[in-house]
């Protein structure tokens, strides 16, 4: 089971390193971190954009950690491919078919996030729009979807990942900072992830989260993300798996 941590964005050459160098102790195999930020309102935060790049290659120059990153649109692509492992397709771009037929034609691997109203059906076409350029390095990635109920922010379907697993032979990830969107809550869903078969889990981490840029309030501090990492530890052996 691979743990990818890490800001939502990344603001700081500073705070980057200090994340990736404490997610790293803890286990956590992968550093994540957005340059380029798809925000509800205009007027938040968009990312430092191609800046954060340099900082991304430098936090896993230090730390060894493999680095992923979102493109929200094809010319944001090039610049991206060369600076981190992994490329992300945020939730608002899973049916964004042209740039999925662009990432199609990577090398990278794709973390192909689900919508917050597609259909598993639909994900599964989605991967296949980057599958069919040649690239089938995808990752599935349920991060909750809407439904009627509004005191979290989204609802984790964790009935998604047997039936991905069931549906396809791709690794199924699951986020749940995004999922349910309240710190306190972040770790139950992440044990009940790797409880139900998760592949891997996307966990937000911040050094100060009442003063980050973008999902403060769903973000864990270092130290309990090395505390959930050692009871996802225990999880993971309890289901026959390892992290
Ligand atoms: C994120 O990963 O920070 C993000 C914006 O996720 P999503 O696309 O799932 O909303
Ligand atoms: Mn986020």
């Amino acid at each position: 089971i691979v743990v990818i941590a890490g800001p939502c964005a990344i603001e700081k050459k500073a705070i980057i390193i200090e994340i990736a160098k404490s997610i790293k102790s803890a286990g956590a195999k992968g550093l994540r971190g957005g340059a380029f930020k798809p925000r509800t309102s205009p007027y938040a935060f968009q990312g430092l954009g191609v800046g954060a790049l340099k900082y991304l290659k430098e936090a896993k120059r230090e730390t060894g950690l493999f680095t992923v990153t979102e493109v929200m649109n094809i010319s944001q692509i090039s610049q991206v491919a060369v600076s981190a492992d992994v490329i992300q397709i945020g939730a608002r771009n899973v049916q964004n078919y042209d740039l999925l037929k662009a990432v199609g034609r990577l090398k990278n691997p794709i973390l192909l996030k689900r919508g917050m109203s597609t259909t598993l059906k639909e994900l599964l076409l989605s991967a296949e729009y980057v599958m069919s350029g040649g690239n089938h390095k995808v990752i599935l990635c349920e991060r909750g979807i809407r439904t009627f109920e509004d005191s979290t922010r989204f609802t984790l379907d964790l009935n998604a990942v047997p039936m991905l697993k069931k549906l396809s032979h791709l690794p199924v990830f699951v986020d749940p900072s995004h999922g349910i969107g309240i710190r306190e809550h972040v770790g139950a869903m992440a044990k009940a992830s790797i409880a139900c078969g998760a592949d891997g889990i996307l966990i937000e981490v911040h050094p100060k989260p009442e003063e980050a840029l973008s999902d403060g309030p769903q973000s864990l501090l270092p130290g309990q993300f090395f505390e959930l990492m050692t009871e996802l530890k225990q999880i993971a052996k309890a289901v026959g798996r390892d992290i």
